[in-house]
C-alpha cells in the first residue's frame, strides 16, 4: 500500500499550510523578543497581540482574559492548582468527572494528598456526566467544577451549558478542558457562563506546545509560573511568538470553518460506522451516537486485542489510536471505558478512529477493507470459546 491513512487526529494534527506560512517570519526574521521595548520587540508583541485577539473572537472572551501556556496539560494544571491555592481559605472541594484527560485527574490526585477533597463524578452509559450527582455533591465548601466539553475517548459531548448554569446558580467557579471541542462546536464563553477553559493549538492544524487557558476576570486564581512580567505577570517566560501566531491563525480558520467542516466530516464518519457494522460482527459504538464529536468512532470489536488490530493496521499503513495516546502506550485499562462499565474484554478490544479534514471517503473505503481481512485473522486465531461468542452475539455488553 503506497498511501499512508491517518485516522489519529484526537492525538494531533497536521499542520495547517496556511498556518505555517503565517508562523514562518517569526522564526528568522521577526525575532525579537516580545517583551522587548524596541521595534524587533513590539513586532512581535504586534503578532502575539493579533493571536489573542483572533482566539478571544473565537470563544467570546476579551483579549486580556487569554494566557498563553504549552498547551491544555498546563492549562489544565494551571486552573486547578491556581484556584484551590487562591481560595483555600473559603473551600477545599473540587468537583469533576470520571472520564477526565490525566492532566485532570493526576492533578487533582496531587491536590488531594495536599489536604483537597475531590469528588469524581460518575458517566452514564453514553458518557455523560451524572447531574443528579453533581447537584448532590454541591457544598458550601465547593471552590471548582471542572467537566471536560468533550472526551477524548469516546467523542462524547457534555451538557457543557446545563453544567455551568448550575455552577453559575450557586456562585461555583465552572472550568472546562475543551480540548477536543475547540473547532467541532461552538464555544462561546459569555453566553455559555463559562469561567474558565483551556485550549489546545496542536488539535486543530496548529502547532505542538501551545495552547491557552481562558479566565474570566475577577476570578480568583493564583499565577502559574514565576519569573518575568509576561501574561500579565501570572505566567512568566518568554512566550513561543511563532507557536502563538500558528494557534492564533488555527483558531481563526477552525472556527471560521466549524459548520462545513463538521458536516463533511460527521458524514464520512458515519458512513465508516456504518460500513464497519454491516461488514464486522459483533462490533460497538462508544459513547453517545449523535451527541459526539463530528470526527470521533470509538468502537470495541469483540474477541480481539485493540493493540493487535492497531499493530496490525500500522503494517498496512493505516494509524489508529486504542483508547488515549497519552495512556495508550501503558497498556492500562482505558479509565473513561471503565466509567462507561464497559465489560472488560471489550475494552480491551477498542480502537478510536480520529478523522481528520486530510480524510477521504478513499482512505475510509480502503481502512475497512483492511480491517474487515484484519479482524477475520485475529477471531480466527483467537482462543474465545463458543459460550462467550453466544453471550456476545445477543448483543450482551
Ligand atoms: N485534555 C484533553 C481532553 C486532551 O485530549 C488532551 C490531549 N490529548 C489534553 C488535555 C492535553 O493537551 P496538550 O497535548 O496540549 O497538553
Amino acid at each position: 500500500m503506497d498511501k499512508k491513512i491517518y485516522l489519529d487526529n484526537a492525538a494531533t494534527t497536521m499542520l495547517n499550510s496556511e498556518v505555517l506560512a503565517e508562523m514562518m517570519p517569526y522564526f528568522n526574521s521577526i525575532y525579537g523578543n516580545a517583551s522587548s521595548l524596541h521595534s524587533f520587540g513590539r513586532d512581535a508583541k504586534a503578532a502575539v497581540d493579533l493571536a489573542r485577539e483572533r482566539i478571544a473572537k473565537g470563544i467570546g472572551c476579551k483579549p486580556n482574559e487569554i494566557y498563553f501556556t504549552s498547551g491544555a496539560t498546563e492549562a489544565n494544571n494551571w486552573i486547578l492548582r491556581g484556584v484551590a491555592n487562591a481560595n483555600r481559605t473559603r473551600g477545599n472541594h473540587i468537583i469533576t468527572s470520571k472520564i477526565e484527560h490525566p492532566s485532570i485527574l493526576e492533578t487533582c490526585a496531587d491536590l488531594e494528598r495536599q489536604g483537597f477533597k475531590v469528588t469524581y463524578l460518575d458517566v452514564d452509559s453514553y458518557g455523560f456526566v451524572r447531574i443528579d450527582q453533581l447537584l448532590h455533591y454541591l457544598s458550601k465548601d465547593t471552590i471548582l467544577i471542572s467537566i471536560m466539553a468533550a472526551n477524548n475517548e469516546i467523542g462524547t459531548i457534555q451538557n457543557i451549558q446545563a453544567i455551568a448554569s448550575i455552577a453559575n446558580e450557586k456562585g461555583i467557579p465552572f472550568h472546562t478542558d475543551a480540548t477536543q471541542a475547540l473547532g467541532a462546536i461552538n464555544l462561546n464563553v459569555q453566553e455559555m457562563k463559562i469561567d474558565a477553559m483551556s485550549l489546545s493549538s496542536h488539535k486543530i492544524y496548529g502547532p505542538k506546545g501551545v495552547g491557552a487557558l481562558y479566565i474570566r476576570s475577577g476570578l480568583l486564581v493564583d499565577r502559574f509560573m514565576t519569573g518575568g512580567e509576561q501574561e500579565s505577570g501570572r505566567r512568566a517566560g518568554t512566550v513561543n511568538t511563532p507557536g502563538i501566531v500558528g494557534f492564533g491563525k488555527a483558531v481563526e480558520i477552525c472556527t471560521r470553518d466549524i459548520v462545513a467542516n463538521s458536516k463533511k466530516l460527521k458524514s464520512l464518519r458515519d458512513y465508516f460506522i456504518r460500513q464497519v457494522q454491516q461488514k464486522i460482527d459483533m462490533v460497538y459504538l462508544n459513547g453517545h451516537p449523535v451527541q459526539r464529536l463530528p470526527n470521533n468512532a470509538s468502537l470495541s470489536f469483540a474477541m480481539v486485542e485493540g493493540e493487535s488490530i492497531l499493530f496490525m493496521l500500522d503494517m498496512q499503513g493505516i494509524a489508529v489510536s486504542t483508547g488515549s495516546a497519552c495512556s495508550s502506550g501503558s497498556l492500562q485499562e482505558s479509565h473513561v471505558l471503565k466509567a462507561l462499565n464497559i465489560p472488560a474484554d471489550l475494552i480491551q478490544g477498542t480502537v478510536r478512529f480520529s478523522l481528520g479534514k486530510m480524510t477521504t471517503k478513499e482512505d475510509i473505503d480502503q481502512t475497512v477493507d483492511v480491517l474487515v481481512s484484519v479482524i477475520k485473522k485475529l477471531r480466527h486465531i483467537s482462543p474465545v470459546t463458543k459460550a462467550q461468542v453466544g453471550r456476545l452475539k445477543k448483543g450482551d455488553k
